[in-house]
Order: C-alpha cells, then sequence, then structure tokens
C-alpha cells in the first residue's frame, strides 16, 4: 500500500499532539507549558489540562512569613563601644498559628492580585512587568545596572539553595517582586500591612509579594534583602511552609549573608560591610552578626542553641535581642554546613531532608542526626564563630 504525504504528516502531527499533552500532565508548572498557555486556540485548553494536573493549591493559601534581619553596628574604637544603631526585622503574625499542620513543601503561588495592585499603584513610573530572574519584577528603578545585578542573584538563587542544602525545590516561581526606588513608597506599602508586628525592615514578604526598595543602600544590601526573602519563598516549596523560625530565619540568612562577587553569590562566604571613617567603623550584615555573636558568646551572654530551636514565632520576633537570634539561627547553619567535620553537613542535609518528607521538626529530631549534645553544639557554634572573627579581623 502507497502511504500518502498527507497521512504521514497527520500521524506525526498526532504523535506530537499526544507526546505534548502527555509532558503538560507531568510538569504542569514547566515554563514551557506557561508559555505554550498564552498561545492562540490551544492555548486555554492547555492551561485547563495543566490545571488538572497541578498539585493542589489549597495549602498556598497559608499566610505568609514576614522578614528582613538587617543589624548595624558602629564601633567607636576608643571606647570600644558596641552599639547597634539599626536591628530591625519584621516580625509578623506566627505563620500558621501555634499548632503547624501544613508540614510538607507546597507549590509557589501568584500574588494576591489586591496586595500587589496597592504596591504597583505606589509606583512612581513604568509599571509594566519585567522579569527577575524567574520572578515577575514590577519597579520604577530606572538604573538598569542595579536590576541586572538583581537579576541575576535571583536567577541563580534556587541553584545555589539546591547544592547548599542538598534539596530540589517543587518547581515554577510564580510570586512577584516590586522593587521601590523610594523608600517613602516602600514604608507606605509597608503601613499597609496591619499583621506585621514590626514596620522597619528593609524587605518584605506578603501574599506572594516580594518588597523592597533601593534608595540610599548599596548594591549588595538591596541583594542580601532580596536574598533573605526570595529564600522564604524556596523555603516553602523545598521544606514547606510551616518551619520554625530558626529554621526559616536561619536559612534566609545564610544564603543573604554570602558575599556577591562579580554576578555570583557564594554561600558560606562573610558577606556584608565595614566603613571606616575616623575612629568609628561600621559593619552590616554578616559581619555584624559575627561581631555580635562572638561578643555574647567570650561573655557567656549566648543563649543555648536547645532555647533558640524552641522558640516560637513570637518569642523569636520579640523585640528585645532578635538581631543576635536571627545571627544565632543563620550562624548555626553555616557552622554546620562549614565545618571542618564534614559529616555535619552530611547530618544536617539529612535533618533537612527528613522535614521536607514530612517529618517533626524539634530540636531532639536535629540533635539525633548530628549524634551529639547540646553542649557540643554550643561549643562548636562559638568556636566556628570565633574563627570567622579572626579570619576577616572582626573585633570581638
Ligand atoms: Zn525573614
Amino acid at each position: 500500500m502507497k502511504r500518502d504525504p498527507l497521512g504521514k504528516f497527520f500521524l506525526l502531527a498526532l504523535i506530537v499532539a499526544v507526546a505534548g499533552l502527555a509532558a503538560v500532565t507531568r510538569a504542569p508548572d514547566a515554563k514551557w507549558v506557561e508559555r505554550a498557555a498564552k498561545a492562540a486556540v490551544i492555548g486555554p485548553w492547555i492551561e485547563r489540562l495543566a490545571d488538572l494536573y497541578r498539585r493542589p493549591a489549597a495549602a498556598a493559601e497559608a499566610p505568609d512569613i514576614g522578614g528582613g534581619a538587617e543589624v548595624i553596628y558602629r564601633i567607636d574604637s576608643r571606647r570600644n563601644e558596641l552599639r547597634p544603631t539599626v536591628a530591625v526585622a519584621a516580625g509578623s503574625v506566627p505563620p500558621l498559628g501555634s499548632e503547624p499542620a501544613l508540614p510538607l513543601p507546597i507549590p509557589s503561588r501568584p500574588p494576591d492580585p489586591e496586595v500587589l495592585a496597592a504596591a504597583r499603584e505606589l509606583l512612581a513610573a513604568a509599571k509594566d512587568s519585567q522579569t527577575l530572574g524567574p520572578y515577575t519584577l514590577y519597579t520604577d528603578v530606572r538604573d538598569r545596572g542595579l536590576l541586572i545585578y538583581l537579576s541575576a542573584v535571583a536567577a541563580q538563587l534556587e541553584s545555589v539553595y539546591v547544592s547548599r542544602y542538598g534539596l530540589e525545590p517543587l518547581p515554577g516561581a510564580r510570586e512577584a517582586v516590586v522593587l521601590f526606588e523610594s523608600e517613602a513608597s516602600y514604608q507606605q506599602f509597608l503601613a499597609g500591612a496591619p499583621e506585621l508586628i514590626q514596620q522597619s525592615a528593609p524587605g518584605l514578604l506578603r501574599s506572594g509579594v516580594v518588597a523592597t526598595y533601593s534608595e540610599g543602600r548599596g548594591w549588595s544590601e538591596v541583594a542580601a534583602t532580596l536574598i533573605h526573602e526570595l529564600t522564604h519563598l524556596v523555603n516553602k516549596r523545598a521544606l514547606g511552609p510551616a518551619l520554625p523560625p530558626w529554621l526559616d530565619e536561619g536559612l534566609a540568612d545564610d544564603l543573604a549573608q554570602s558575599r556577591i562577587e562579580g554576578l555570583r553569590i557564594f554561600p558560606g562566604t562573610l558577606g556584608g560591610s565595614a566603613v571606616r571613617s575616623g575612629s568609628r567603623t561600621e559593619y552590616k550584615g554578616g559581619q555584624a552578626a559575627v561581631i555580635e555573636l562572638g561578643r555574647a558568646a567570650s561573655a557567656g551572654d549566648l543563649p543555648a542553641i536547645q532555647t533558640l530551636l524552641a522558640l516560637d514565632w513570637e518569642s523569636f520576633q520579640s523585640v528585645d535581642r532578635r538581631s543576635q537570634r536571627y545571627g544565632q539561627s543563620s550562624f548555626l547553619v553555616r557552622s554546620l554546613l562549614d565545618s571542618p567535620d564534614p559529616g555535619l553537613a552530611t547530618a544536617f542535609r539529612g535533618f533537612l531532608r527528613d522535614v521536607s518528607e514530612g517529618q517533626e521538626i524539634t530540636g531532639e529530631a536535629l540533635l539525633n542526626r548530628l549524634g551529639c549534645s547540646w553542649e557540643a553544639l554550643d561549643s562548636q557554634l562559638a568556636s566556628f564563630v570565633r574563627r570567622q572573627a579572626v579570619k576577616a579581623d572582626l573585633p570581638i
């Protein structure tokens, strides 16, 4: 029998269509599905099919965790005084009350339309969307260099996360980032978030919208805030939405306090800055955290890790010693991942895997994985911080 070319063409088209549909059901959140869903005629059908196969989104309604720790120390070398001049972090209502019930990773959520509209209203100009790595960006910042820099940072964050923590987040990033040029506009947006206890953080995450501002801040400072907030988003997709504060904030600051060189994030390195003017030096970011922790540890004034791990959101965010709790959390993570003993990193990644699989997240569970005592954990953190201070020549 002679085959006619038209028949062959239809057979081929049928095979391609079936393979395409099968691929949509396997990866409904893939980038190409998103693009195909915008196509004329077949787009709506692809979207409908993808929707059927997406993981249930109900859990994505969990309230967001505000965040963003920023601590600045000014040290007067004549008087050797340590003075926190800014120690702020956005607090929030406990993300899921006191009984977290959603331990598994959840898919990314699109921004709440009302919250996003409120933020976009406050932008001065250029309200069309752009991209910032895998996220949608709305901004009135005109500095192209800064936008390219932040975009490169946002684009690589997920692969940095995967290699540092050994976890593969659920695919797809659907949240939006709003980057204000003006601090006043950002503050105005912040003022509209009644659930936040503290309204002085440089960045916030609210209902699928990450917001921050650039005015008066260095590029790496803005990038650190962005990394902090975006890590919270990735945490939800990799670990779950109901994390204890030490873990959620610890991972966010572990990455946010890294150095960025060129356009690359180097996890495990100590970011932040030290700016000298006369006898005064102003420390920011990771360097400020090392000084604060190192001094507390030397004075025997650093609370036990066991206590830190048991804190609920409200206590963790309470004003007194808040920046110290952020620092202790992130340097606990660092001290485990970057310890000279590689067994600790393996054990910590094992703990993270347990969390992502829905196991109970308790201090004891971490300790069991690490196979050490609380006292040993406290002293390995203290000596890690001391080594960091010596390496970076910081006055602790
Ligand atoms: Zn945070």
